[in-house]
């Protein structure tokens, strides 16, 4: 039986994902904006929660802690190197770390850039990723932390991801990031088609998550900087990679 995943819209923008596994009952979830959304999704579902994975410090992504603790005591795991500055943790965890869960393997990656010791875990049996504020779907986290140098490090970890990855990630800025994406890689077909059915889900109220990595190397500027005609756009044709990916996520903060 696969794992169902369930997305839950929290806060302005923010999504809380449920992972469940119906032969042994449990459920993990990713992540906690608010109590409320999660905790009625839980029990309209009838699951009691096993475990909360923590992706980084930031409120957006653990204020609803206590309140969902309270009522569903749940194993929580996050970042070992960001112990001292999230709710208290039951398993600290770093960078290649495995774990089970629902019998599968849960890979613990560093994902810094967004912050230092943000994590991300990927997996590999279900095809799917959950990155919050470091991959975003079309776009990555703002550099509050960490240096270019380290994002850039942070999705090239990707590299060797199956396409069909599934990319969950926190936020819903797809629209605003396919924007600003136009900007860089104007004539991108892959784009402009997709920038249509953005706009379709999202005047429909869908979420445009979850993408696959496939879509994301074609659409994302930040897994483009070997991209030729982004080169060419930005002036930079021969520059580094990690010289590109600094001047798109420049332009990105100013846009
Ligand atoms: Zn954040
Ligand atoms: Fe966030």
């Amino acid at each position: 039986m696969p794992l169902e995943i369930v997305t839950i819209p929290c806060l302005q923008d923010n999504y809380a994902y449920l992972i469940h596994d119906a032969a042994s009952g449990q459920t993990a979830l990713v992540d906690v904006p608010e109590a409320s959304p999660i905790m009625a999704e839980l029990s309209q579902r009838g699951w009691a929660l096993s475990e909360v994975w923590i992706t980084h410090h930031h409120p957006d992504h653990v204020d609803g802690l206590p309140e969902v603790l309270a009522q569903y005591p749940a194993k929580v795991v996050g970042s070992k190197g960001d112990a001292h500055r999230l709710p208290p943790l039951d398993m600290a965890v770093a960078d290649a770390d495995n774990f089970s869960f629902g019998g599968e393997t849960v890979q613990v990656l560093d994902m810094s850039g967004h912050t230092i010791d943000h994590i991300a875990f990927y997996l590999p049996e279900s095809d799917a990723f959950f990155t919050a504020d470091s991959l975003m779907v079309m776009g990555c986290g703002r550099l509050f932390e960490g240096t270019p140098a380290q994002m850039y490090l942070s999705l090239q970890k990707t590299a060797e991801m199956p396409p069909q990855t599934r990319i969950y990630s926190g936020h819903e800025y797809t629209a605003s990031n396919a924007s600003f994406a136009t900007t860089v890689d104007p004539a991108n077909p892959a784009l402009i088609l997709r920038i249509t059915d953005i706009e379709y889900k999202r005047a429909n109220g869908l979420p445009t998550i979850p993408s696959t990595l496939e879509l994301e190397r074609e659409t994302n500027p930040f897994l483009r900087a070997d991209n030729p005609e982004i080169q060419e756009h930005l002036n930079l044709t021969g520059a580094s990679h990690i010289d590109v990916f600094t001047e798109i996520r420049a332009r990105k903060d100013r846009f």
